[in-house]
């Protein structure tokens, strides 16, 4: 069968993106990711690398000065980029999920200032619901925008901003009280302009620092506290305050098709490494990989990074259709997210003690593949909104 993750019926322009972002990663990518992530560094470089290559503005429609692809060719740019280095695609995803957020709710001045920009990466975007008392559920968030003569004035605490310190345009969801009875429709999300760095970057928005995690380093993740914070009517995404739940949970939708990429991304690199790590170490006289439980290991590697590529392409295709897809989208994250783990644990076992060591680079998937599980929605999440979608389909 040759090689995995390859996807039938794709355009020659698909073809054409992939294969410049293979010899991207090949080149650019993975013979520094290991080094940089171990120092926590920035990936400047390969950040200018993708944003020559257009990568910033791959959905983007092409009025906008974007690529104009689809969430297929997203997903699979992001499987590519995470076989590299994981963190580089999360450099990639919160901008691409806010230019999704302005595309497909944004009012037309907004989109004309801010989608040009974006595509060429000189907008960076991050997008906001969490806090630090909740992530899973959003709907009890705290931020507050509260009306004023001239727009709305923020006060509240956000957490785990992913690109919170590089970004310089951050979509951030409030409660606005728009007197409704559902908690849903009394929410609002403000596009927030400041400056990128830490410390106060806009009036009444800091960024504190840099949050120290076990993996998924490079990228900056931050808190962002906002302290009476001035903003304009303008900055409500789409224009009309309460829509702000709906618009995000369309953002996460396409970001967990992200996340099942990255998923992907990872797995097929931990197989890549075990494959060949099996071939070459040696016991009983013979390599590993013809002892039978490392082949049934390998074989079973294989199977699970092919399904889940298969679940993404499903999901990401049927978003492009214009088919609502949180079912879809939270099937193949989550199943993408469990078997990377199961694939690089397995990777990791067969590496045997050198896979602890910091010098192979299974050590760091392994710590990347933990993320998986949380990012845009843990799976006992995804698996209340499959199963609740799964009773309403098949009610006696
Ligand atoms: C590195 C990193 C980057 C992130 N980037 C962003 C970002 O850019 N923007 C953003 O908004 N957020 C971001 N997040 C936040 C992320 O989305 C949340 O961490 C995630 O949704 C889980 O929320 P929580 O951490 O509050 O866990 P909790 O919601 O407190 O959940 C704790 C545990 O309880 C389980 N649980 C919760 N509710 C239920 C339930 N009803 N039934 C069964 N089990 C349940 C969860 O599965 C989990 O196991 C990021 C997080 C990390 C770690």
């Amino acid at each position: 069968m040759g090689r995995l993750v390859r996807t039938e019926g794709l355009t020659d322009i698909q073809e054409e993106i992939l294969k410049t972002v293979r010899q991207f990663v090949e080149k650019e990518i993975i013979p520094v990711a290991t080094e940089l992530e171990h120092k926590d560094e920035y990936p400047t470089d390969i950040v200018e690398g993708l944003k020559e290559l257009g990568i910033f503005g791959i959905m983007i429609p092409e009025e906008y000065g974007g690529l104009g692809e689809s969430l297929l060719t997203y997903a699979l740019v992001v499987e590519e980029i995470a076989r590299g280095w994981m963190s580089v695609s999360g450099v990639i995803n919160t901008h691409f999920i806010l230019a999704y957020l302005i595309r497909q709710h944004g009012t037309d001045e907004q989109k004309q200032k801010y989608l040009p920009k974006m595509a060429t990466g000189e907008v960076r975007g991050a997008f906001s619901m969490s806090e630090p008392a909740l992530g899973s559920d959003v709907a009890a968030i705290k931020t507050k925008a509260t009306k004023t003569d001239d727009g709305y004035e923020i006060t509240g605490q956000k957490m785990w901003l992913t690109n919170g310190g590089s970004s310089n345009l951050v979509a951030v969801l409030c409660k606005t009280d728009e007197g409704d009875d559902s908690v849903y429709k009394n929410m609002t999300t403000f596009l927030v302009e400041k400056e990128p760095g830490f410390g106060e970057t806009a009036q009444g928005v800091t960024i504190p620092g840099k949050i120290e995690k076990m993996g998924y380093k490079g990228i900056d993740t931050t808190e962002m506290i906002l302290e009476k914070h001035q903003i304009s009517a303008d900055q409500v995404l789409g224009g009309k305050p309460g829509q702000g739940f709906y618009q995000m949970m369309d953002g996460v939708e396409v970001g967990r098709v992200n996340v099942g990429a990255r998923a992907v991304g990872i797995a097929n690199r931990a197989f890549e490494l075990g494959i060949a790590y099996a071939q070459q170490r040696e016991t009983f006289g013979k390599p590993i990989a013809q002892h039978q439980a490392i082949l049934f290991r390998l074989a079973e590697m294989a199977t699970k990074v092919e399904a889940s590529h298969a679940m993404v392409v499903r999901a990401a295709r049927g978003k492009d259709s214009g088919e609502r897809n949180d079912v879809e989208a939270g099937m193949a994250k989550m199943l993408a997210a469990e078997y990377c783990n199961e694939v690089v644990q397995d990777s990791f076992r067969i590496h045997g003690g050198y896979g602890y060591s910091k010098e192979y680079e299974i050590e760091r998937l392994y710590r990347e593949a933990a993320f998986m599980l949380i990012g845009e929605g843990t799976s006992d999440i995804q698996k209340m909104i499959i199963g609740r979608s799964l009773l309403k389909d098949y009610k006696l």
